[in-house]
């Protein structure tokens, strides 16, 4: 292993702008990083592929880049039809959902082409087409950064929730996650299609048919006519996560806007979807400077060349005053904005 000085991490993120981080390691093996955290360089920040930051200023401590490989699986002693697939956290997190498909495995269909790595995935409890981590993940083990213990948890103490968990809460950079494992179908896969338009894209295969493959064929098919690639123009995916809300306010608004779409959760409560917001608000496509609402999906936000952590933040806090002047709703973003203090409090 090898610990750098000054290093751009223009290339270490998705939204490519140019900041220095003081230190820079990256990490292989667990013994590496148990000495790295020995050496007492603070603070210290664990980076996947950075696929879900966004950097306003210089990094001042040690950037631990995780590239942990290695995968298997066994048989599930509890269930027949289910396999238990272990995943050391620094593997790419597409490729991995790949290979559990090539072994036949169903589960993590869904998910596919979602960027970053497998040990992020936890971390804002990743999800699409309306499947998310926590319907699979078993268990994790994760190094506690200041003691250097190595510790095994529950999904189920996680505090998984809509794109969050305790790891972007209370837990906040307390814990490097290593290993993840997931309890996948062998048998009898249960599918998901009823979301967007992956029924339409299965083009009448009837449903006995239809296989994990299949339905992941069609998540990239959809994923791939519709987001940016962020090799072609910066970006971190959705910036912010959509609202909720109660059922007098939706219907408020649905008066006003006839047009409105908004989802059922729980008893009484909505989700409105952001991008419906920024679209009606007239953000899709828009520029200012070097960044912009994507022209399909405006909830991604591109840094369209050269643009600073500073200008995009600028235009996100910008974005989000101009949703809650004109619908009342608070967006909050879903990137994690480093420093953490950076957003603006009641923006
Ligand atoms: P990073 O960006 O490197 O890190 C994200 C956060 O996790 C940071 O706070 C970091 O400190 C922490 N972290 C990283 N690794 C670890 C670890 N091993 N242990 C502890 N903490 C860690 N997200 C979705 O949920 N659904 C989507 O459909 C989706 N689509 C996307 C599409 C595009 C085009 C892009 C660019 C992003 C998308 N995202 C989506 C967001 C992103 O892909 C996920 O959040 C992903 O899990 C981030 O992985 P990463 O390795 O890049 O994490
Ligand atoms: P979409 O299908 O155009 O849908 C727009 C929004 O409506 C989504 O935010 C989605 O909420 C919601 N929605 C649509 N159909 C729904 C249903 N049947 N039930 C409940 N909610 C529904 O969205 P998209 O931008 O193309 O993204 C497709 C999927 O990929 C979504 O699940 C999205 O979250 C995920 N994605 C996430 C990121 C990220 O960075 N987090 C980036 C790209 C795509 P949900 O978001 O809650 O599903």
């Amino acid at each position: 292993m090898r610990v750098f000085k000054d290093v751009n991490l223009a290339n270490y993120h998705t939204f490519g702008v140019s900041v220095q981080s003081a230190w820079f390691a990256e990490v292989s093996r667990l013994t590496d990083l148990l000495t790295l955290l020995r050496s007492g360089v603070h603070p210290t920040l664990v980076l996947g592929e950075g696929s879900n930051v966004l950097f306003t200023r210089d990094f001042p401590g040690l950037v631990i880049k995780n590239a942990m490989s290695g995968k298997s699986l066994m048989p599930d002693p509890t269930d027949p039809h289910r396999v238990v697939v272990e995943v050391a956290s620094g593997e790419n997190w597409h490729a991995f959902v790949r290979w559990t498909l090539e072994q036949n495995l169903g589960g993590l269909e869904n998910l596919s082409l979602i960027p970053g790595t497998t040990g992020a995935a936890p971390v804002q409890n990743i999800g699409a087409y309306g499947v998310e981590l926590a319907d699979v993940l078993q268990e994790l083990e994760v190094l506690e950064l200041h003691t250097g213990k190595l510790l095994r948890l529950k999904a189920a103490d996680c505090g998984f929730g809509y794109r969050t968990s305790r790891f972007k809460g209370e837990w906040k950079d307390q814990f490097l996650i290593t290993r993840l494992f997931f309890a996948l179908s062998s048998q009898q896969h249960q599918l998901h299609t009823a979301y967007g338009d992956i029924e339409s894209h299965l083009g009448g295969i009837p449903p006995e048919q239809r296989t994990p493959q299949q339905v992941s064929e069609a998540v990239m098919a959809i994923r791939r006519s519709k987001l940016p690639d962020p090799a072609q123009l910066g970006n971190a995916g959705s910036f912010f996560k959509n609202p909720e809300t109660d059922r007098d306010t939706r219907d408020a608004l649905l008066k006003k806007y006839p047009d409105l779409v908004s989802f059922p959760l729980r008893e009484n409560r909505f989700k409105v979807p952001a991008a419906w917001l920024l679209d009606k608000a007239g953000w899709k496509g828009k520029s200012i400077g070097r960044v912009a609402c994507h022209t399909s999906q405006p909830l991604v936000i591109v840094n369209t060349g050269g643009a600073s952590g500073l200008e995009i933040l600028d235009f996100a806090v910008t974005v989000a005053a101009d949703i809650r002047e004109k619908f009342g709703f608070r967006l909050e973003p879903e990137v994690n904005i480093f420093p953490s203090g950076a957003w603006p409090e009641g923006d």
